[in-house]
């Protein structure tokens, strides 16, 4: 754990940026989103059941690529297992979960580009949710998914942050950081508590630590 933060720190590169790091993905995503609402032509009621429906499917990604390609190494994207696994769970067990200071936001966030990636890998699934439903179903999609995105990256940061910062204090916070902690056991993270912005799809599929 020590040896992996300093390994971290000793391979931080000099032109880190870190508050840039973190703005990223919420002026790329709160654009898209912007966008995107300003865009809609005037969804109807059943049109914004895309909302909920993209949010549920969205929590189930998010456990199924945890599981799946943030702690399996998958080729190509033997990045992701790397940053996750070998980095991020080797700086933090459950018990040591705080970030020392802005320079650690790297070995927490995804990469800079994960969300334009992210942003333009969806716009197809948006579209093609446009044609068949709407072109406001399709709008709605894409922007549910960056504000998505969006949540995750701020409450996975806000897990790490040290117990006594404000933001730990906003409701539901210190259960789902808890929860996330015990995911840091190196003994369950592989297959226990992997949903980060809630606890649904661990309840769904099992695999709550008990
Ligand atoms: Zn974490
Ligand atoms: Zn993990």
């Amino acid at each position: 754990m020590v040896a992996a933060r300093a390994r971290y720190h000793a391979e931080l590169p000099r032109s880190y940026r870190p508050w840039r790091h973190l703005a990223t993905p919420f002026v790329v995503g709160g654009a898209v989103t912007a966008g995107c609402i300003a865009c809609l032509e005037g969804p109807a009621l059943s049109d914004m059941l895309a909302v909920p429906v993209m949010w549920l499917v969205a929590i189930a990604c998010e456990w199924r690529f945890h599981r799946d390609l943030l702690h399996r190494r998958v080729p190509p994207l033997q990045l992701l297992y790397d940053k996750h696994t070998l980095s991020h769970h080797a700086i933090y067990v459950e018990g040591a979960m705080q970030i020392g200071s802005a320079r650690d936001f790297r070995s927490i966030l995804f990469p800079w580009w994960a969300l334009p990636a992210l942003a333009a890998a969806l716009t197809p699934i948006a579209s093609l949710s446009g044609l068949l439903f709407g072109g406001d179903v399709g709008r709605l999609v894409l922007a549910t998914s960056m504000v998505y995105v969006m949540v995750y990256e701020a409450m996975h940061l806000i897990y790490h942050l040290r117990p006594t910062h404000p933001l730990r204090r906003l409701p539901g916070i210190e259960t789902l950081a808890r929860h996330h902690a015990r995911h840091h056991d190196p003994r369950r993270m592989q297959r226990e508590n992997l949903g980060v912005t809630s606890t649904l799809w661990d309840r769904v599929r099992g695999t709550v630590a008990r």
